[in-house]
């Protein structure tokens, strides 16, 4: 069995991974049954497209698709089982879906709706072999398009929609409203099917999903910074306490308040890891005074990090490495969008109600702290109401995009600031950060110095933006 997928960087030959088993370590049949999945998602956004011109909103399906497609991303959810099962639900829900489409058809026209439809809009399999067999069949994936152009624009859709149904997610958890969003992804999952779409209207449609996705992240934002305030600079703890612990990671801010909460007083401290790392920066949650700190590195890293942890993990929405070849697997806990399969899984909430992580809570406190692998602080929070309340500090520099300029321009700045000790510098090149790190190092700032030097490179290398913006560094005093 071979697979087809090209979704992420860790791609294989930055072309894709078409062996048995992707870089991500997603087998060739999961790869296949994801593929299957999004094929059923778009045969359930033929229908409810229709039926937003009958003002017909199915609220379950929208979240279902958006939840569906997250499932999807990179290092999220490698369980066949679940995409099994998902499919399934996916076929229920369209026909829903679809009968009440039809129906209001019928009540409007007088007569039955006789337009053809893709076969994702009406395929129904008589049970797991018929699921399995389209899946290996290719059903849905990416080659089934020969035009590359065209498969291309397909491809840059579906993967801004997937990131945006992430955010949604998120968002959905906290405000229970994502009906724009929803209707947003049922219109272009349809698009995708639709053979007669020209490029140029799938160009169009790129863009679209470009300002969607813009608007979800603000949604998301607004859904954050009224449950959880908004976002501070804060020094985060990144040694270890003597309680036992829980590290979580993932988005999940939801996730974390409630296991939070049911860890209050239980003699067991929370870590945050990677991805959760901004949660540290949110005034809600930074109160509770067991959420101890961040522990380890990048998610990638989480084999040697889980393993020095002593106590079990939660992983709320990606960023799973496969465990295997590990000892710690017994310790791994799943929820949300994350699955493996053997993992032990955290329901989802009932309506009105909260996740119950009470066997993580109770397996940590029968685990030894944590092993202490670094000390210290970090800081974080520049989140843009930040960032904004310091632009009157912000200092512009040219320079001509080599590291020698960049570092003339920051030492000249770091010298006609002598007050300043603690600097933010953001440069649109490596070679800019590169002169101004020199700069600062020079300047005894930086690594060996009294303060801490943060840098960033905002623009990746090689894009557009980049000969516009290449002769500035922004320096943020703080
Ligand atoms: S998601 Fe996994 S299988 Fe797909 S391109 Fe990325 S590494 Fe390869």
């Amino acid at each position: 069995m071979s697979m087809f997928c090209h979704q992420c960087q860790e791609t294989m030959k930055n072309t894709g991974c078409s062996m048995k088993q992707g870089m991500c370590g997603k087998s060739a049949e999961v790869a296949n049954l994801q593929d299957l999945f999004i094929w059923c998602l778009k045969g359930i956004s033929v229908w409810g497209h229709k039926a937003k011109k009958f003002d017909l909103y199915d609220n379950e399906a929208g979240f279902f698709i958006d939840k569906g497609l997250f499932a999807t991303i990179t290092n999220a959810n490698f369980d066949r089982t679940a995409f099994i099962e998902l499919i399934k639900e996916s076929i229920a829900i369209r026909d829903r879906v679809k009968d009440s489409f039809l129906q209001a058809h019928k009540n409007k026209n007088g007569s039955d709706f006789s337009l053809s439809v893709p076969e994702c809009a009406t395929w129904i399999p008589n049970n797991e072999d018929d699921i399995k067999a389209k899946a290996d069949s290719g059903a849905g994936g990416w080659l089934e398009i020969e035009n590359e152009d065209e498969r291309s624009l397909k491809a840059t859709i579906l993967y801004g929609l997937k990131g945006m149904s992430a955010y949604a997610e998120h968002a959905y958890q906290i405000n229970k409203s994502c009906k724009e969003v929803f209707e947003f992804l049922m219109e272009a999952l349809a698009a995708l099917v639709d053979e007669s779409k020209s490029q140029d209207e799938l160009f169009d449609l790129v863009i679209k999903t470009g300002e969607m996705g813009v608007k979800t992240m603000a949604i998301l934002d607004e859904a954050n910074t009224t449950a959880y305030g908004t976002p501070e600079i804060t020094q985060v703890n990144i040694g270890v306490g003597k309680n036992p612990g829980i590290l979580i990671t993932g988005h999940d801010l939801v996730d974390l308040e409630e296991l939070l909460e049911q860890t209050k007083d239980q003699g067991v401290d929370v870590y945050t890891h990677s991805e959760m790392l901004p949660a540290h920066y949110y005034p809600k949650l930074k109160q509770y005074s067991h959420l101890y700190g961040n522990y380890g590195n990048a998610w990638w890293h989480q084999k040697e990090d889980i393993a020095n942890f002593n106590g079990p993990m939660l992983f709320t929405s990606n960023c799973l490495v496969p465990p295997v070849k590990v000892d710690y697997k017994d310790k791994l806990f799943t929820t949300g969008a994350v699955g493996f399969e053997g993992l032990p899984h955290i329901p989802d909430r009932a309506e009105g109600g909260k996740k119950d992580f009470s066997t993580i809570i109770e397996m940590a406190k029968e685990c030894a702290p944590p092993k202490e692998i670094e000390t210290g602080q970090i800081t974080g929070g520049f989140a843009h109401s930040q960032v904004l309340a310091l632009a009157d500090k912000v200092i512009e520099a040219n320079y001509d995009g080599t590291s020698d300029k960049g570092f003339n321009v920051v030492a000249a700045t770091i010298t006609a600031n002598p007050d300043i000790t603690h600097w933010i510098v953001t440069a649109p090149n490596d070679e800019g950060a590169q002169g101004a790190t020199r700069a600062l190092e020079q300047a005894g700032i930086g690594q060996h110095g009294r303060t801490t030097v943060y840098r960033c490179r905002p623009l990746a290398s090689g894009l557009g933006i980049r000969l516009v913006s290449l002769s500035l560094f922004f320096f943020w005093p703080c």
